[in-house]
């Protein structure tokens, strides 16, 4: 039933997972390199990281006076998490 287009959930986990680490640019070269080749074929994902990005800049305008919030990044998460499930619907 699933689509041969569809990246499989496990490859968009670990990008999911390292993608504000690769943001951040804490990943090897090894690890960026297989980021940005799942970015390249998973919308879903991209699209995560263009919002993550936005995001970032934002924050870092915001932190310019005060410690980067925590929860800011669970709430990025979650927010991830709720356009996978709308994409699959
Ligand atoms: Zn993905």
């Amino acid at each position: 039933m699933e689509s041969a287009v569809v990246e499989p959930t496990q490859a968009c986990r670990e990008a999911e997972r390292k993608l504000q680490d690769y943001v951040d640019r804490c990943l090897t070269s090894v690890e960026i390199t297989r980021i940005e080749e799942h970015l390249a074929v998973c919308e879903r994902c991209a699209n995560c990281y263009r919002f993550e990005t936005q995001v970032r800049s934002y924050v870092r305008e915001a932190c310019a006076a005060e410690p980067c919030p925590e929860t800011l990044k669970v709430r990025l998460r979650s927010l991830c998490v709720e356009c996978e499930a709308d994409d699959r619907s």
